[in-house]
């Protein structure tokens, strides 16, 4: 692994989430579906990081959850706060790519995956990860999206340079149709989800990570993580994280 990696890594494990979202917010998506409790869900968490929506899940669902991600060191943090709640009986963790998951076809009830879709892209990630899910069972994604029809030039490049498969919530609805899902619902995540959840409790991480990790590397990590709260902070009416709820018919 790069070491610049495995600065990053360190420093987002300390995290409680690797990316905007809330306990709320998961909450509100699974409402959305109207999971039965009665009956055991077979859930695929993918991208979860240090388990933030694993753990709401686990907690509010009748259910045996496989999350995945790329990197164990963040695994790791998952199965120790399932440990913290009791609640290591619903967890199976496996390191690997969300691209190659070795996993039957119809294994799942829902796949769920918050702020990680990106790394594969929105439409790559719906299109391989149709197989795992059951015949009517259901998916829920957050993505980054544009929230109007324009934007200024800096944050549209900034994005396009980033991730250039951002869109607006309009195209990628089109694409879930289009990908023979049936769409439920999507809404927009508010503010709090980045600032409180997410940037605030990073930024309070800053100066220990460089004092832990002495070096140019690790001043670039964190002059890039400053650029992007800089770049919400002052765009933030243009984008936001959006959540897709949809169903495999
Ligand atoms: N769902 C968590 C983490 C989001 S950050 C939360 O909302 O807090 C994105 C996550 O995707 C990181 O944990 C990262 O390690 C993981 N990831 C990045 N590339 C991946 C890949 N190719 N396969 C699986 N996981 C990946």
């Amino acid at each position: 692994m790069s070491e610049e990696m495995e600065l990053l890594i360190k420093l987002h494990k300390d995290g409680e989430r690797q990316g905007p979202g809330s306990d709320a917010i998961t909450r509100q998506a699974l409402d959305i579906i109207g999971i039965d409790k009665n009956q055991k869900t077979k859930i695929l968490d993918v991208g979860c990081g240090t388990g933030a929506q694993t753990i709401t899940l686990a907690k509010n669902l009748n259910c045996a959850i496989t999350a995945v991600d790329l990197f164990e060191p963040f695994l790791s943090k998952v199965s120790e706060r399932f440990n913290d709640f009791n609640l290591r009986d619903k967890i199976t963790t496996t390191a690997c790519s969300m691209s190659e998951m070795p996993f039957n076809d119809e294994a799942f009830d829902l796949i769920w995956s918050e702020g990680a879709i990106y790394n594969i892209g929105f439409e790559t990630g719906l299109k391989n990860w149709k197989r795992f899910a059951k015949m009517n069972g259901y998916i829920a994604v957050s993505e980054i999206t544009w929230t109007t029809n324009s934007r200024p030039e800096e944050i549209e490049s900034h994005w396009n340079n980033e991730y250039p498969c951002i869109g607006k919530a309009s195209e990628n609805i089109d694409i879930i149709e289009k990908l023979g899902y049936r769409f439920i619902g999507a809404f927009t995540l508010p503010e709090y989800c980045w600032e409180d959840m997410y940037y605030i409790p990073m930024e309070k991480r800053f100066s220990e990570f460089i004092k832990n990790n002495p070096g140019n590397r690790s001043m670039e990590i964190i002059k890039s993580e400053k650029k992007d709260i800089e770049l919400y902070r002052k765009y933030k009416q243009y984008f936001s994280y959006v959540f897709y709820i949809m169903q495999k018919i």
